[in-house]
């Protein structure tokens, strides 16, 4: 209702070309026919472009996960887009999300005339809910059979975060999933 007692009081081509934008932004939006991310091509810009690796994918529950780790700027490979995590209690099988298609890409594929080669490594990027654990492990123990490497985001104390304020859970994460630094 605000935002539409805003668009009738002030200028209505605003309105107007904002309609215009959503109509458009509808009609040319498709998923990338590699890795399902929001594209307005065929293929999208990470996948297709020549400087990614290929080889290395990370595996995401939804678009917008890829537009934050992109943020970051710490990843040179390509992605994966679920749409969704298993939860059987919210009726969300595997069978409606993109993880057939993730099995598919692992021996590599010809997609639009750009070649994927053999994948090495799965990133799995879902989140740290019961789901995104539940969905990351069913993954890793489906390609146990397959010559990739399998590799699950840290999880731990956020930059700047004190150990005295953290929680039981994240801090237990955070001790097992340490590294080594020298
Ligand atoms: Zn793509």
């Amino acid at each position: 209702m605000r935002i539409a007692y805003h668009l009738v009081t002030t200028d209505e081509r605003i309105g107007t070309t904002l309609a215009r934008a959503i109509d458009e932004a509808l009609s040319n939006t498709a998923l990338c026919q590699v890795c399902f991310s929001l594209t307005e091509v065929e293929v999208c810009q990470i996948c297709s472009h020549p400087g990614r690796d290929r080889r290395v994918v990370c595996v995401v529950e939804k678009p917008a996960d890829v537009i934050a780790i992109e943020r970051s700027g710490g990843f040179g490979g390509v992605y994966h887009v679920l749409h969704g995590l298993w939860s059987p209690l919210k009726g969300m099988g595997f069978e409606k999300t993109k993880m057939a298609e993730l099995f598919r890409r692992i021996p590599g594929a010809e997609v639009s005339g750009m070649g994927f080669p053999r994948v090495e490594e799965l990133v799995l990027a879902t989140g740290t809910t019961v789901e995104g654990d539940a969905t990351a492990l069913y993954i890793a123990h489906s390609v146990k059979e397959e010559n990739v490497a399998i590799t699950r985001i840290a999880q731990g104390l956020p930059k700047g975060g004190e150990l005295e304020y953290a929680d039981e859970v994240t801090l237990s994460h955070a001790i097992s999933g340490r590294r080594t630094l020298r």
